[in-house]
């Protein structure tokens, strides 16, 4: 498949004797917004947290445009750049500003100028509501603001895919549409995204392709109409009641 960014084939992941990823095998193609939903402890972080090499697979394959990324010689800081992760601890700079934050990605990993780094950084900060607090410290903000400089860091490092990983569930409820509109918005820009999300909703609004994890296995996948509309597998159907 000419479009196809990400290839999962046969991951397997364990820690020490418990198998916590059994035979995942996973297409991301570009433009698409692939949504991974499932109990706690079913394997969704370390799903995402393998496809960003942050989790060394026990078996199988990942490749990036057809490379291996597991291979030994693989550059991992320059993948990073291109598939970014945003994390639901948000995983900040403390000692850095906003703008810093959102810059220094940008001017160690892809040797961008300062000056192209912070127009940069401004422009997402921009889009995400973050303009007046650019010089702010993350200890300054709240969790939904801490969460839209998350954002605006990833966007910041121009990749092809980020991947989310429950962007949103550390978030106070008043807090959370605001990440999700930020995330909309930059769905519609096209980027491909693979986010974890109990929620629901805008799941279903946003996903060209839902994947439900359990136990280890994808246990069943398909549109979000498919999956959210008529699921077919009885332990999907038990998942999704526990959301109406
Ligand atoms: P989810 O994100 O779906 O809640 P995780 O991928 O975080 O699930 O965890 C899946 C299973 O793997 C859990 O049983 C968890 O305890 C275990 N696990 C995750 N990370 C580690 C680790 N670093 N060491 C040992 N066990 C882990
Ligand atoms: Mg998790």
């Amino acid at each position: 498949m000419t479009d196809e960014i990400l290839a999962v084939t046969h991951l397997e992941k364990s820690f020490g004797d418990h198998q916590v990823l059994k035979d995942i095998n996973l297409q991301i193609r570009r433009g698409e917004v692939v949504t991974i939903i499932g109990s706690s402890g079913s394997g969704k972080s370390t799903l995402l947290r393998c496809i960003n090499l942050l989790e060394q697979p026990t078996q199988g394959e990942i490749t990036f445009h057809g490379e291996n990324i597991l291979a030994p010689k693989f550059d991992i800081t320059t993948y990073r750049a291109k598939v970014g992760m945003v994390f639901q601890s948000f995983n900040l700079f403390n000692n850095l500003n906003v703008l810093q934050n959102c810059m220094v990605g940008q001017t160690t990993v892809l040797n961008r100028t300062p000056e192209a780094a912070r127009e940069m950084a401004l422009a997402q900060l921009e889009k995400v509501g973050m303009t007046p607090y650019v010089n702010a410290k993350p200890s300054q903000l709240s969790g939904g603001q801490k969460q839209r400089i998350g954002i605006a860091r990833a966007v910041s490092m121009s990749p092809e895919v980020l991947l989310f990983d429950e962007p949103t569930s550390a978030l106070d409820p008043e807090m959370v549409d605001d990440v999700l509109d930020s995330m909309r918005a930059l769905a519609h820009t096209g980027l491909t995204m693979v986010l974890v999300t109990h929620e629901m909703a805008f799941a279903r609004d946003i996903s060209d392709h839902v994947v439900f994890m359990d136990q280890g296995v994808i246990a069943e996948e398909g549109s979000a109409e498919e999956i959210f509309t008529r699921p077919q597998k009885p332990r999907t159907q038990t998942f999704l009641k526990r959301y109406l």
